[in-house]
């Protein structure tokens, strides 16, 4: 069994990213820049934002951040989001979600402009990356694409069934492993809460992703000897012997599925590193087709 290692991965392909940043800077005279706006004071989401501002700190692309507390207007949010699209100093925004209930975030994301989109959630992305047409691709399945080229995991030919169909993480990467040619050309089932005899569908495939925000829920009987199993889910389960009285699980039981793997991410230090580089890579090729205009 092999661990596809996240944080090795984007450690080495963050170390290009930011060479390319610094070319990129040299042949500007500034960075690239990338605004997140942040609304409300969930604290996973403070935590994400913080992260992804020291990401960029550690690639050299600028980033700042817009703070509005849970009762702004949906008027003054719009109004903001405006403001930084018009922004010439700003290549990428993304909006932290979830938003506060009373937003729609769909009406909020489509008013993103399209070419600063990093986080690739504007039907025009999403329908461009349908199309096989350049686009930003959400950072989860993009980084587990590159997770899975950064191992040289073989995916022509092979059946690949995702367990769940959101449409940040399960339907997206659907179409991108079954597109054709690079980290492609599967067969994708895609499987959710109705699926009819999930474990036996799971049991056919060669590679399994796990995107289902249930922890510990895939199991050795689920899984081909053999397999590719992607852990996407993050849970936090209570641990009394931790510091913070939890701990970070996925949707796999790992201790009983690794032993039947050829590869398998383990949580923390899988799928997620790989997510927070997506957003850098977003970022520089907006910045990059920016000041090429
Ligand atoms: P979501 O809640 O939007 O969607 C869950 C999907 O799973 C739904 O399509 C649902 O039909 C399906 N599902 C739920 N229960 C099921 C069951 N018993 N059998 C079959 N299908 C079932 O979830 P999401 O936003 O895609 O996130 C999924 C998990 O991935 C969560 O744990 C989330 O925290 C994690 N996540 C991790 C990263 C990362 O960077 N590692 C990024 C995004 C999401």
């Amino acid at each position: 069994m092999i661990l596809l290692d996240g944080k090795i991965a984007s450690e080495a392909i963050k170390k290009d990213i930011a060479g390319e940043v610094s070319r990129w800077t040299l042949e500007w005279g500034k960075k690239p820049h990338l605004a997140a706006i942040l609304v409300g004071d969930d604290p996973a989401s403070q935590t994400y934002v913080r992260n992804k501002e020291k990401d960029c700190n550690q690639v050299g692309i600028n980033s700042s951040v817009y703070r509005f507390s849970s009762d702004i207007s949906k008027e003054r949010l719009i109004e903001c989001v405006k403001t930084i699209n018009e922004d010439p100093d700003i290549d990428g925004l993304i909006v932290q979600l979830p938003l506060p209930a009373h937003f729609s975030e769909q009406e909020i994301i489509e008013t993103i402009d399209p070419s600063k989109d990093v986080d690739g959630f504007h039907p025009v992305n999403v329908g461009r990356m349908v199309l096989g047409l350049p686009s930003f691709v959400p950072a989860t399945p993009a980084g587990i694409v590159d997770l899975l080229q950064y191992y040289n995991v073989t995916t022509r030919g092979k059946e690949c069934v995702i367990i769940g169909r959101s449409n940040i993480v399960g339907k997206p990467l659907a179409n991108l492993l079954s597109r054709k040619g690079g980290v492609g050309d599967c067969t994708v089932t895609l499987c959710h809460s109705h699926t009819v005899d999930l474990a036996k569908v799971c049991c056919r495939a060669d590679i399994v992703v796990a995107a289902l925000g249930r922890p510990r829920f895939l199991k050795a009987d689920m899984v081909k000897e053999g397999a590719v199993v992607i852990d996407v889910g993050i849970s936090r389960v209570e641990d009394n012997t931790a510091k913070s009285g939890f701990r970070l699980v996925g949707d796999v039981d790992f201790e009983q599925v690794a032993p039947r793997c050829s590869y398998i991410t383990p949580v923390p230090g899988g799928v997620g590193p790989m997510t927070r580089l997506s957003l850098l890579k977003n970022t520089l090729q907006a910045a990059i087709k920016r000041n090429k205009m």
